[in-house]
């Protein structure tokens, strides 16, 4: 799949539209989830322009890959979700059509704050 310039996520990147930003350096952007699941629902997406996780392992440069895992983990510490600050949580990437992916640029979800219970429906 190409990527769509126009996806929600691109329009968050560029400032077009509003986020509840979290965290940002050279390498990803996080903030809060518009709909949240559970008590603390953050995204974190990488700054280029990937659609999904495979696209982006086969894609990205070996700094943007280790700069974006970091990232999350970064992310986790800010929230005081991770296990050195908190209790853990969940990350978790949605792909492609089966994996019920709705934004078409690559993006973790960030679950914690409380228990997330079953792995999946
Ligand atoms: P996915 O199904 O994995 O593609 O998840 C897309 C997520 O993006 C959903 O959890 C939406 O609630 C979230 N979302 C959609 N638009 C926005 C937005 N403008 N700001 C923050 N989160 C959004």
């Amino acid at each position: 799949m190409s990527y769509d310039n126009n996806n929600i996520f691109a329009k968050v990147l560029r400032g077009e539209i509003p986020c509840k930003k979290i965290y940002e350096d050279e390498f990803v952007l996080s903030f809060y989830d518009i709909n949240p699941q559970k008590k603390i629902h953050a995204l974190v997406i990488p700054k280029g322009k990937y659609t999904d996780l495979d696209d982006f392992n086969n894609n990205a440069s070996s700094d943007e890959i280790a700069g974006f895992f970091r990232g999350v983990s970064k992310v986790a510490n800010k929230l005081g979700i991770s296990i050195d600050k908190g209790n853990g949580y969940r990350a978790l990437a949605n792909i492609g059509e089966n994996g019920g992916q709705e934004v078409p640029h690559l993006h973790f979800h960030l679950f914690g704050g409380e228990k997330i219970g079953k792995m999946v429906e």
